[in-house]
This record gives structure tokens, sequence and C-alpha cells, in this order.
């Protein structure tokens, strides 16, 4: 152990030294637009995946409590001995009507549905083909299967389609892609990437984790947006993000594929089942969306609204089509201070750099929410132009 210790210690101290060390910030409320860290600083957050402002919003909160009264705590059990519940079932039932697809089949995170997609469908006979940019849940899925592996560079339809020219004679082909990149808020083009599919007998797999609750004219994600119901056989998303924020995945799709995960998928064969509450705050997270598309429109405003006065303001912003807003500063130390000056001044923003981006695209990345208000964005404006201005990133006019 003394030995392990050393070794520990010293490549520790390495990050360290290389700058890439993570702390963590101590935060004493709830999730929310307003959030107050240990210090006792207020803060409005902008580093949310709360899209939706569903993380502490009272009818969820209200539908856990009701389930931990009804159901108690916990399941203490996997879903195929003990611990299905009629609200699971129900749950299932409700993504899989948002996604309109056949089933879905719940996990206790996104982390899982796609680290457990995979290996049970795919053998050494299939090829998978991923988006260089994908989550590293779906990059960890593809190791655990014996497929044959291709990577195309982000969201590039030309080496997609050399890709699937070169696995021509495995006997399954299947695209996986994120809806949403999470460090540049773009889409992939995923009407591209069915034609593609299509024309050269491909199955496609989304991960709608930043996408679903923002993506399409009612946030239902990148079927809606692009038309293709359909034509996508699996959708991986989280509950951990746009759906309440608490925990939880889900792959959603074809009836026979869902069938296959819940005989073979590791992670839900031997891992415990999502508890009562929050399988109860999930299905009134997709009723509440079922009746009105007013917390996806603000949100869209909101997106709308700060872009647009970002951009007046002279900062240089990633196009987005999602609730993500990559402010481009380029260097790592820049960023590093940018956010430090930001939390100064009230506004907590996490700046991104190397190895999370590319090498020299370092950069604040914004989170909109519904649950932000405008108040809470033009402060958060006028923080971004008093420090940029400080620190020379735009003109001062
Ligand atoms: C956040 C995220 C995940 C992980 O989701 P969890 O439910 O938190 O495990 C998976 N894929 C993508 C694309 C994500 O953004």
């Amino acid at each position: 152990m003394k030995k392990f210790q050393e070794y520990l210690k010293s490549e520790l101290a390495a990050i360290e030294t290389a700058g890439l060390y993570k702390n963590e910030r101590i935060i004493v409320t709830p999730q929310q637009a307003i959030i107050r860290i240990a210090d006792g600083q207020e803060v409005i957050n902008l580093c949310a995946n709360n899209y939706l402002g569903l993380s502490n919003h009272p009818r969820l909160i209200q539908a856990a409590q009701t389930a931990i009264n009804e159901r108690g705590y916990g399941m203490s059990s996997v879903r195929f001995i003990c611990g299905t519940q009629d609200l699971h079932k129900e749950l299932e039932a409700a993504i899989s009507r948002y996604f309109r697809t056949d089933d879905a089949i719940l996990y206790a995170a996104c982390f899982d549905a796609n680290g457990g997609v995979f290996e049970p469908l795919f053998d050494e006979r299939d090829a998978i083909i991923s988006d260089a940019l994908n989550h590293a849940s779906i990059i960890d899925g593809v190791r655990l299967c014996k497929a044959q592996r291709f990577r195309y560079a982000n969201a590039d339809m030309d080496e997609l389609e050399n890709c699937l020219k070169t696995a021509r004679s495995q006997r399954f082909r299947i695209i996986v892609t994120d809806g949403v990149f999470s460090m540049d808020g773009n889409v992939a083009p995923v009407d591209k990437i069915c034609s593609l599919a299509e024309q050269y007998d491909a199955l496609v797999m989304v991960d709608e984790s930043h996408s679903a609750g923002v993506v399409g004219r009612t946030g239902r994600g990148v079927s809606e947006h692009f038309n293709t119901y359909g034509r996508i056989d699996i959708y991986t998303g989280t509950l951990g993000k746009a759906f309440g924020g608490a925990i939880g995945g889900f792959t959603a799709g074809r009836q026979e594929i869902i069938a296959m995960l819940r005989q073979r998928s590791r992670p839900y064969l031997f891992s415990n089942s999502i508890p009562p509450a929050v399988a109860k705050a999930g299905i009134e997270a997709f009723k509440m969306l079922d009746e009105s598309d007013a917390l996806h429109h603000r949100q869209q405003e909101n997106v709308r609204y700060f872009v647009d006065r970002m951009l007046a303001a002279g900062f240089d912003i990633k196009p987005t089509q999602s609730a993500i807003c990559a402010v481009m500063l380029y260097d790592a130390k820049l960023s590093q201070t940018f956010a430090d000056r930001m939390l100064d001044e009230g506004i907590y923003v996490v700046g991104f750099y190397y190895p999370v981006v590319p090498q020299g695209q370092a950069r604040i990345r914004v989170q909109l929410s519904a649950a932000h208000e405008q108040p809470h964005l033009d402060k958060a404006i006028e923080a971004f132009v008093k420090v940029g201005k400080e620190l020379e990133i735009i003109r001062n006019t």
C-alpha cells in the first residue's frame, strides 16, 4: 500500500501541476437559478443541466414526497427479482410516448444505458460507427462490445459515409451520435445520418441527453426537430438533465431491441432499480410536458435573449441550436481567470479547456434554463460585459 500511495500522490500532484485538478464547489441550496455556495455568496447559476427548471419544481417535489409516503424509500432489488413497481412501468411508458417509440427501459443513469446497450445487441460480426465527440459513456459502452469500431470527425458526413463503405461487409452496422454535443451546443445532422443509414443499410442510435427537452418545436428532441420519427432505432437519454435532474437513464426504441436489453443488458440486470420517488417524479415531469410547452418556450426565449445580447456586446459565440452557449476565449488560463472574475460578480460559470475541448479552444460554457428570469440574464450579461472589457476580450466602447 505504501508504494501505491506514493504512486497516487505523485499522479495527483502531476494533475495539479498540469492545472487539471478538479475542485468541487459546495452548494448549500437546491439547484435553481440562484444558488448559495458554502462561503455564503449567492450567485446566478449558468452551469446546470436544469434545462426546463424542473430540478426544484414544486410538482416534482410533491410527486416524490407522495411516492416516499406511499412506497417508501428504496427497492433493495434489481428489476427482474423484486425491483419492478407499477411506477417503473408507467415511467417507461411515458418515456416511449414522449419519443414515440415502442418501448423504453430504465437504468440507474444514462451512463449505464450507454454502457449496456451495445454488448447485448452486437458482436464481432458487426460495426459501430461513432462520432468523435460522443459522450464518454458511449465510448465506454462501445469498448465493452466486440463489434468493429469506426469513428468519424464531429458531424462529418463524408467521413461517416467512408466508414459505412468500409463497414459494408459487417453483418449489422449502427451509427451512434449525441443529439446535441455538450461543449459546442451544435445539433447532430440526424436527418443526413438517417439518409446515409438507409443508403448503407445501417441502424441509428441517438443519445438525447442534451437534446431532449431542448431541441425540436416543443422540445421532444432530434426526431421532432428533423422529423426523423421511425428512422431512429435507438434513443438513450437521462432523467438527470431536462427531466428533473435527479438520477436515472433510459433506452427507448423498437420493441425487440428493448426486449433483448431486458434479457441481456448487464447494468439493467445487475444494478438496483431506481427509487419509487424518482420514478413518480419522472412520471410527473413527462405529464407536465404533455400538458404544456411553456417551459420549453421560456428556455428557448432565454437562449435567444442571451445570445443576441452577447453577440451585440461583441462576444464570440459558437452558433448554438440548443440551450448550450459557448463563449469563446481560446486561451486556457484566460478562461479560468474569466470564470473566477464572473464569480466575484455573482455569476457562476465554468471555463473549459484542453483536454475537455480541443487545444486552443478554451471557452466559458453557459447553459440557459427555463428557471432563469430576465433580470438573471441581464445581470449575467452585464457581468460578462464588465469582465470582458476588463480582460480586453471585447472593446471598451
Ligand atoms: C450527461 C450525459 C450522459 C450521462 O447521463 P447520466 O444519467 O448522468 O449518467 C450520457 N450521455 C450524454 C450525451 C450526456 O450528456
